[in-house]
């Protein structure tokens, strides 16, 4: 099997594209017309390929597909106009109320919100301690159907018991669904710690230039989904190993409609081709911006699994080919947080991450504003955690942009 990016940059060509086009084109439409009506009924009953209406299917989001599930080694993926719509939509598809979810309890904001809406749904959620496996298997009930947890947790950085976990949920017949936004297909593919489903934020890492919104679902085709009590009777043909896949698109995105369109489609794919190189570069300045901070003595506390000080150093060091490219870091009391921030020149306050841009944001008075302080002490929120998501500048202009904010605001 050829490299990482030369499989991304060479997926397009993998089916014949109109006029030689190198580039799939964005298919700007909604139907698709047939000189044999019989073929738009073989499409619909799904007894011949073909294209229906653009709410389920696109030629140019298939080639995204296609490309993702080529970058995570899967069987088969769907896209979605956001990755908040792939994982409510792949839930809300998949189990039922009764059922019971485990999730870390270490979660991107807005999936914690909405495991909280699962549970007034009826879904049953427990929130655990995920870096320690066995907070999961306590967790297990009778009516557990799936573990959901993210790779490398923002923005306290905590790595997942990965491959643990991975093995409690093959032991136990449990859908194990990894949200692998952090990382990218490109510094670990949770295939190899038996995943189940991955879920992606296409508008982080993948896209990486922070001008277009989508998530991804691939299924790894390693659960057997005979022994999954939810599958309707319809989706219950070909391979088990696609019935679950095969219900979030029928159930979950047909019935839902959060698509991805074919133009933000284009622009995730064009962005993709040149994901290794971007994170190469991204997580080398990381390493760098935390080597500076750690030694610096504004710095109360840095946040980062490449320090050795970050208590799963060892288990990212194994897992990941770096340790990303998202670190927090602690202000020393005297430094106030917002000179700081505004002193900054080549860095931008900004809440996205996996831009090609460095950003910082300051936590507690953002995306953890409304939880309250006594949540955000529960969870080592300090007010004066700043979260950086690093880009591809140069690495001496990004220490230079540090070093003159402490300066001045400190
Ligand atoms: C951003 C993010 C999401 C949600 O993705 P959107 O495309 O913004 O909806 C989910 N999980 C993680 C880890 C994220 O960082």
């Amino acid at each position: 099997m050829k490299g990482f990016t030369t499989r991304i940059v060479h997926s397009d060509r993998q089916e014949p594209i109109e006029h030689g086009s190198l580039q799939k084109p964005v298919h700007a439409t909604v139907a698709y017309g047939y000189s044999d009506a019989r073929d738009l009924a073989a499409a619909f009953q799904g007894t011949k390929p073909g294209y229906t209406y653009g709410r389920q299917v696109n030629p140019t989001v298939d080639a995204l597909q296609a490309k993702v599930t080529r970058m995570e080694g899967g069987l088969q993926s769907v896209c979605f106009a956001t990755g908040m719509a792939a994982i409510g939509t792949t839930i809300f598809a998949l189990l039922k109320a009764g059922d019971h979810l485990i999730s870390s309890s270490y979660l991107f904001g807005n999936t914690n919100s909405l495991f909280n809406s699962f549970i007034s749904h009826g879904i049953d959620v427990s929130f655990v301690d995920a870096t320690q496996p066995e907070a999961v298997s306590e967790a297990i009930r009778p009516e557990t159907r799936m573990v959901f947890v993210e790779t490398i947790a923002n923005p306290r950085t905590q790595v997942t018991a990965l491959a643990e976990i991975g093995e409690l949920c093959e032991q136990r017949g449990l859908v194990y669904f990894v949200d692998n936004t952090m990382t990218s297909p490109y510094l670990f593919q949770p295939r190899k710690v038996g995943a189940s489903l991955v879920i992606s934020s296409l508008t982080k890492y993948i896209g990486g230039h922070g001008n277009a919104l989508g998530g991804v679902v691939t299924e790894m085709g390693q659960f057997d989904w005979a022994g999954f009590p939810n599958i309707y009777d319809t989706y219950q043909k070909g391979p088990s190993a696609n019935w679950g896949i095969t219900q979030v698109k029928k159930k979950g995105l047909r019935d839902f409609g959060a698509s991805l369109g074919p133009e933000a489609a284009h622009h995730l794919a064009v962005g993709s081709e040149t994901l290794a190189l971007r994170m190469e570069r991204q997580c080398a300045n990381a390493a760098a911006m935390c080597r500076y901070l750690d030694a610096h003595e504004k710095v109360k506390a840095v946040y980062y699994p490449g320090l050795s000080s970050h208590p799963q150093h060892d288990r990212a060091r194994e897992l990941f080919r770096h340790p990303g490219a998202l670190f927090s870091f602690e202000l020393a009391e005297e430094v106030n947080i917002w000179a700081f921030l505004n002193q900054l020149e080549v860095v931008v306050s900004s809440s996205n991450l996996g831009d090609n841009r460095t950003l910082a944001i300051p936590v507690a008075h953002t995306i953890y504003f409304e939880m309250g302080p006594e949540r955000r002490a529960s969870m080592g929120i300090d007010d004066s955690l700043i979260r950086i998501s690093v880009g591809i500048e140069d690495e001496e202009d990004l220490l230079t942009d540090l070093e003159q904010a402490f300066q001045t605001a400190g």
